[in-house]
């Protein structure tokens, strides 16, 4: 069976704990889309990590890891998450696709030079380079992993890179110039490093499609953070829809046979761009600091989080487009301290009241209609079944799953592995 485990917002829905939660019975997890520029955070027996580029499967020695070609691979960040994951005493399986991108020096500064030169306009970019890679990857300029392997072709290939973006460098930011040479050199040894985990994934992964093997694939952001469906330009630049798994990690569309979608029981968001439902002030301080595991903060940036109101519109939108076949809800219990919870369940616009979700302007002009529901102001920690929820929290839950038209599966009570609720 293929599951694909995404996000329904804004990223940070709590995908890495759901994810590592069902890699115990995968054969394989993927990652097959973003780059090292958002991260999951995953609590368990082993401690609490913030994994990047490495799939959440990396904590269950029989499984095999993939890095598929969707992905935007960093490999010097790569080494750094291998060795902390290692020093752990953690033991795991990894391959990289052949036909992966490597992320080079330049996209990161010119995701820097780019933000400091668009000042007030900037997107809020994580400056990781992930836009400036995927802008060379469709302009057929990238380096595929393989290439590291035909060391002539590399360096012809990088000289004229250079050539182009050395111009850039100079006119148009004003800064020291890149010696290919010198990424040359870099490349070659990362080569030498990684060479037993470069493989054809996307063929293993379609003989594993075959012979009905479990495969995990994993999203990284959310759906409002899709380059097309999103909330364009304050997106990512790579797909974070089911969808694209087929395509990020070369399987048959048909194969997806599940869609998890996760989503959190409020909402929160980094970077830039509209968001409808966000709250202020001291109702976001103490939203942020009752939120995730230890308070509304990045997993790769540790930028402080927008939050607000579980956003029934963003959410049910997400669920569509990511082709929801179940919803789980995370951080249930974050919420136990609030006499009411408001859900936005409409968006108000142009003097009329809108169910569907808009794009990026409008949006930014619209007002949240809101439903206000009591709070069950108990703590819900260690609670061990649905059905021994507080009633308030259970009519919570069955609001927003009436809303968002999708079944809620699972619920989840706290950050460890164990802390999940089947319904
Ligand atoms: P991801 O990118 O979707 O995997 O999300 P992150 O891992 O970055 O963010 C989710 C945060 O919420 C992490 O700090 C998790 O440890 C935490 N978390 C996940 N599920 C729960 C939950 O049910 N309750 C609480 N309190 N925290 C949770």
């Amino acid at each position: 069976m293929v599951k694909a485990i995404v996000g329904a917002n804004w990223g940070d829905e709590g995908k890495g704990k759901i994810t590592d939660m069902c890699a115990a019975e995968s054969d394989i997890v993927v990652r097959f889309q973003g780059g090292s520029n958002a991260g999951h955070t995953i609590i368990n027996d082993k401690g609490k990590f913030a994994l990047h580029q490495l799939p959440s499967g990396v904590f269950h020695e029989d499984t095999l890891n993939i890095i598929a070609n969707g992905v935007a691979l960093n490999i010097e960040y790569l080494m750094k998450e291998i060795d902390i994951i290692k020093s752990a005493g953690i033991k795991f399986k990894l391959l990289i696709s052949e036909r992966a991108q490597v992320l080079l020096p330049h996209h990161v500064l010119l995701d820097e030079y780019e933000e400091e030169r668009l000042g007030d306009k900037k997107f809020g970019s994580t400056k990781s380079g992930i836009a400036p890679f995927f802008a060379d990857k469709y302009s057929k300029v990238g380096i595929q992993l393989w290439e590291l392997y035909h060391k002539e072709r590399l360096k012809e290939r990088l000289k004229g890179m250079y050539e182009k973006i050395n111009v850039q460098f100079k006119y148009l930011y004003n800064k020291p110039e890149i010696d290919y040479n010198e990424v040359y050199e870099t490349l070659c040894g990362y080569a030498e490093i990684i060479k037993d985990n470069v493989a054809d994934t996307a063929k293993i992964l379609r003989d594993a499609v075959k012979e009905g093997k479990n495969i995990l694939l994993e999203g990284q952001l959310g759906a409002l953070k899709d380059t097309d469906h999103g909330i364009y330009p304050y997106v990512t630049s790579s797909s974070t829809l089911a969808g694209f798994a087929a395509v990020g990690a070369g399987i048959p569309p048909y194969a997806i046979e599940n869609v998890t979608v996760i989503t959190k029981a409020y909402s929160s968001a980094v970077g830039e761009g509209p968001f409808v439902s966000e709250v202020f002030g001291d109702e976001a301080d103490q939203l942020r600091k009752k939120g995730g595991d230890s308070g509304e903060f990045g997993a790769t940036t540790g930028r402080p989080r927008r939050v607000g109101w579980f956003d029934a519109v963003a959410t049910r939108y997400g669920c569509e487009v990511q082709g929801a076949t179940e919803v789980v809800m995370t951080c249930l219990d974050v919420l136990s301290y609030l006499d009411e919870i408001k859900v936005c369940t409409g968006y108000e616009f142009d003097g009329k009241e809108y169910k569907d979700f808009l794009t990026t302007e409008n949006l930014y002009n619209a007002k949240p209609v809101y439903t206000t529901l009591e709070g069950w102001k108990t703590d819900i920690r260690g609670i061990e079944s649905f059905d021994r929820l507080p009633q308030k929290a259970k009519e919570y839950v069955e609001f927003v799953e009436n809303e968002i038209g999708v079944k809620i599966s699972m619920v989840s009570n706290g950050p460890r592995r164990d802390e999940v609720l089947v319904r």
